[in-house]
């Protein structure tokens, strides 16, 4: 079934680049949507949930780590799955945001094949 699609990165080239590589994937996405930092997704995922959600750490204002929290308290949003896309790859730190409710992790670099696994669970 065609699933709804967040990106959330400060940095709106390594949008655009997730977005190709999400479409070159072949994942079954019906609807996609882009936002800068955590603020703007709060407020998009309050206006209209997704199914999926992903996230990058390292942004200013919010990190993807505080995002997640956040995202977790949204009534509208508690089944979105988060899938955090960041260059930090310390076991700790994904252990960490693995428990405080993302639902995977995939660091740059990455490639299409990588998407399919990491995305395909969620795709059902
Ligand atoms: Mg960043």
């Amino acid at each position: 079934m065609a699933k709804s699609l967040m990106i959330v990165d400060d940095s709106a080239t390594m949008r655009k680049i997730i977005m190709r590589t999400v479409r070159m994937s072949g994942l079954d996405i019906d609807r996609t949507e882009e936002a800068g930092n955590g603020i703007e997704a709060l407020e998009k995922l309050d206006a209209a949930p997704v199914d999926i959600m992903l996230c990058d750490i390292n942004m200013p204002e919010m990190s993807g780590v505080e995002l997640v929290k956040k995202v977790r308290e949204l009534p509208s949003s508690v089944d979105t799955k988060i899938i955090m896309v960041s260059t930090e790859s310390s076991q700790e730190l994904i252990d960490d945001v693995i428990a405080d409710g993302a639902n995977g992790y995939i660091t740059k670099p990455f490639t299409p094949e990588k998407f399919q696994e990491k995305l395909s669970p969620f795709m059902n």
